[in-house]
């Protein structure tokens, strides 16, 4: 699925060399268009590569760029982040699984990423609840099998 591009200001430009090794899940406690407006918003301070929901796929910032989406700007500067449609009491729908795991399955190619270790939550990074109800190790193995 090709992504749709979605605006945000809040990114840094390139990734001071640092090669990407991480790809890091979220949960948007909400659907893909609260992450658009979160996004879309300089305020927000916060923003990721891609979000997934609701059928769609959306792009906020270049692979090139650092999105800030980790609460860590070294693990930003090294990972992809992906936003994922769900909440604390709804888990992400197949569609969002089976879009989620084309896309980890392509970016494990284009960076030779093993997805069990390299495809991480967002609470491996620093302490939070996200990525919620996401079942991380679905992807992983979803995203083993493929390649
Ligand atoms: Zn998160």
């Amino acid at each position: 699925m090709q992504p749709i591009w979605k605006h945000t200001e809040n990114f840094t430009g390139g990734r001071d060399g640092t090669p990407v090794d991480r790809i890091v899940i979220h949960y948007i406690v909400g659907t893909l268009a609260a992450a658009d407006a979160t996004f879309a918003n300089p305020s927000s301070g916060v923003s990721a590569h891609y979000g997934i929901g609701e059928g769609a796929l959306h792009q906020y910032v270049s692979e090139m760029n650092t999105a800030w989406h980790a609460g860590d700007f070294p693990m930003n500067q090294r990972s992809i982040g992906i936003e994922h449609s769900a909440d604390v009491d709804r888990a992400p729908s197949t569609s969002t699984y089976d879009i989620s795991v084309e896309l980890c399955t392509r970016i494990c190619r284009d960076y030779d990423l093993d997805p069990q270790t390299q495809i991480i939550g967002h609470s491996a990074v620093v302490a939070t609840a996200c990525p919620g109800t996401v079942n991380l190790q679905r992807i992983r193995d979803a995203v083993a099998a493929r390649l």
